[in-house]
């Protein structure tokens, strides 16, 4: 594809980790309509994830809802609000079952090891837990030593997800993060010797000072630790939103050429190497859970990205953590001290979110699949309403219209946000608000 159709593309759309997305979300849904949405919760199962947005400093491409936090005080009254918010759920939704438990931030292991076994103990004690389910948990290899691996077992983490970005020292230094091979190669180590079933490695490509050779290496030097997933994301650099990013000179980015390229470069290093590619940006095992979701159409997205989860129903626990219920999302206070005054004072904190209408349920399972499966079948309606918004991507071969389907070429694959985002009716003047689609 010539530079001139991809600086063309160079749009800022969502990444459709959710639809409605969070930029719809608006204050006239509070906390009554979230304890009114979870006493509606029937006997299915759902998933719990939790949101620690504390890490022990912050790193300069971090987008992340977090903030460097040490103070053990501080780190202690976060966890007691954990604690207090799964008894003000399991009060409305007694017995609630669940399948997942999701630890993301953040760090959750910057909690400590008391604090994190505390809050564990609270879900065991409230929740009914269901045979078969799971524990995950996002770490930072340069923290995962034998005590927080100990930690992870006694709570029964079972799914790890690595932060990686690039093995090369230059991009480590040129975004805050220094963490050689040998660091994520021992931290693998200590969790397979636990008992960690499944680990998935976070690769970026389009980092500062990053070149597509970087990519290539990091990818291949990632398949030898042998993890049974891989993600690769896009940096997203929104120095106006993340003041952290403002240590990142946009100059030393990539264009959205060299993007392309680098992705690209990874996802062929990652398919060489017996990893299929799962949606826009995910790689598995071709006898991974995700893969067989994969393949067998089942494959579902959330706000962690691609998960083979079939559960409908997401409670979010702590500050900005979003839920997602049947009628609609809600999301937390955003920052911690808010949060935790909303439930240091009996109540759930959530200051937003969205009722869905029956167009965004529609549309909504259309983007899902379209994400999911890179092809959608379409009712007319949404496919004509759609169908001048799709000409361009259709033209410039990126993607095809038979009969409803509408699909990705090869080629079109990394463009397919671009495409969600003709499906998207609320998608309005928000463009900048956005991460570059590719
Ligand atoms: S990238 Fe991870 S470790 Fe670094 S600041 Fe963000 S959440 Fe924390």
């Amino acid at each position: 594809m010539d530079a001139s159709t991809i600086a063309a593309y160079d749009r800022s759309v969502p990444r459709y980790t959710s639809y409605p997305t969070a930029a719809q979300f608006h204050g006239a849904v509070g906390a009554v309509q979230h304890k009114a949405w979870l006493g509606d919760l029937d006997r299915a199962c759902s998933t719990v994830y939790l949101h620690v947005p504390f890490c022990a400093r912050l790193c300069w491409y971090c987008a992340c809802h977090t903030a460097a936090m040490n103070r053990a005080e501080s780190l202690g009254s976060y966890a007691r609000a954990l604690a207090k918010e799964i008894d003000l759920v399991a009060e409305a939704v007694p017995g609630m079952m669940v399948g997942q438990i999701q630890w993301g931030g953040g760090t959750p292991s910057q909690l400590g090891a008391a604090n994190l076994v505390a809050v564990a103990k609270r879900l065991a004690a409230r929740f009914d837990r269901r045979s078969g389910s799971e524990t995950s948990m996002e770490v930072d290899p340069r923290f995962c030593d034998e005590e927080h691996v100990a930690t992870m077992r006694d709570i029964g983490v079972d799914r790890v997800s690595l932060g990686v970005q690039d093995f090369s020292a230059h991009v480590q230094r040129a975004i805050g993060r220094i963490q050689p091979f040998a660091t994520v190669e021992r931290a693998m180590g200590l969790l397979r010797e636990a008992g960690v079933s499944s680990i998935n490695l976070d690769l970026m490509y389009g980092l500062p000072h990053q070149s597509e050779r970087d990519v290539r290496r990091t990818a291949r030097l990632a398949t030898l630790l042998a993890p049974e997933r891989l993600a690769l994301f896009g940096y997203a650099h929104v120095p106006w939103m993340r003041p952290n990013q403002k240590m990142i000179d946009d100059a030393s980015l990539p264009g959205p050429a060299e993007r392309l390229d680098q992705s690209e470069a990874a996802r062929q290093v990652l398919l060489a190497n017996g990893y299929v590619g799962i949606g826009l940006d995910h790689f598995a095992r071709p006898d991974d859970p995700l893969a067989r979701a994969a393949a067998a159409r089942q494959l579902k997205r959330n706000f962690q990205g691609y998960t083979a989860d079939r559960a409908d129903v997401l409670v979010g626990l702590g500050a900005s953590a979003i839920s997602r219920f049947p009628q609609g999302f809600t999301q937390n206070a955003p920052d911690s001290a808010s949060y935790q005054r909303a439930i240091d004072a009996g109540g759930f904190s959530t200051v937003r979110g969205i009722a869905f209408t029956a167009d965004d349920i529609k549309r909504g399972a259309f983007i899902e699949r379209l994400m999911c499966d890179l092809e959608v079948y379409l009712d007319p309606p949404t496919l004509a309403d759609a169908a001048p918004r799709l000409a361009d991507l259709m033209a410039d071969g990126l993607l095809t219209i038979e009969g409803r389907r509408v699909a990705m070429t090869a080629v079109g694959r990394p463009f397919v946000r671009l495409a969600a985002a003709a499906l998207d009716h609320r998608l309005q003047a928000v463009a900048a608000r956005h991460s570059a689609a590719v």
